[in-house]
């Protein structure tokens, strides 16, 4: 596996909830984590169909503009009754002329649940795959998982996207009522940035 030795990472986000996420992982490590906003990088097209592929087309997109090792996460909510949905399209969910609206996202899917008469709990996992990409095409793919379950009404102010509805398996707080310390400690994007460290940063 091919190892960073560089201080500074470059993140390929425009998600704000995403980067502070990274920052606040990687400050202990002594990285300095530069966004895609700072480098003025536009957002491509995910036209990919798995997060891999996405996560990809964002990571060398991001390396190929800056001539900088770049790293992106695509990830997203995979729903047991929904068969999987909304999953790569989760951001697409909360998709409105005026941005996306993550209040509305959530009441989509508690609507999909309802209608499709899927009983509780309504098991769901959140999924997260890392790619660090090199200028030169190399690639290292790392990825994260939590399980749990949806719950409504929503409950938590803090956190970003879905958090407001996942309350992760043997807890009793969704990811929107912890402090962020505990969120990464139990997280999918944790979980793969642990193992991106493990294999890059070690
Ligand atoms: P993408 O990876 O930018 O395509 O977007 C993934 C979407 O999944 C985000 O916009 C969020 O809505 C959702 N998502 C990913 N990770 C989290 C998380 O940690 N909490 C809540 N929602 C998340």
């Amino acid at each position: 596996m091919r190892k960073f030795t560089e201080r500074t990472l470059l993140v390929a986000t425009h998600n704000a909830g995403k980067l502070d996420e990274f920052r606040q992982i990687l400050a202990p490590y002594g990285i300095t984590v530069t966004s895609a906003k700072e480098h003025d990088l536009p957002e491509p097209d995910e036209t990919g169909t798995t997060f891999i592929e996405n996560a990809s087309i964002k990571a060398h997109a991001a390396a190929g503009a800056t001539g900088l090792p770049a790293l992106a996460d695509d990830s997203g909510l995979e729903v047991a009754a929904l068969d999987g949905a909304p999953g790569v399209y989760t951001a697409d969910w909360a998709e409105t002329p005026t941005g996306r609206d993550f209040v509305m996202a959530m009441q989509k899917t508690h609507t999909a649940l309802k209608d499709k008469g899927a009983t509780q709990p309504w098991k769901a996992r959140f999924c997260c795959t890392l790619v660090l990409a090199w200028p030169d095409g190399h690639e290292e793919v790392f990825e994260g998982h939590v399980a749990g379950e949806l719950v409504w009404p929503r409950r938590g102010e803090d956190g970003h996207g879905y958090d407001p509805m996942f309350q992760p398996e043997g807890e009793n707080r969704t990811f929107a009522e912890m402090t962020s310390e505990e969120k990464n400690a139990r997280s999918h994007r944790g979980a793969a940035i642990s193992a991106l460290l493990e294999g890059c940063f070690s």
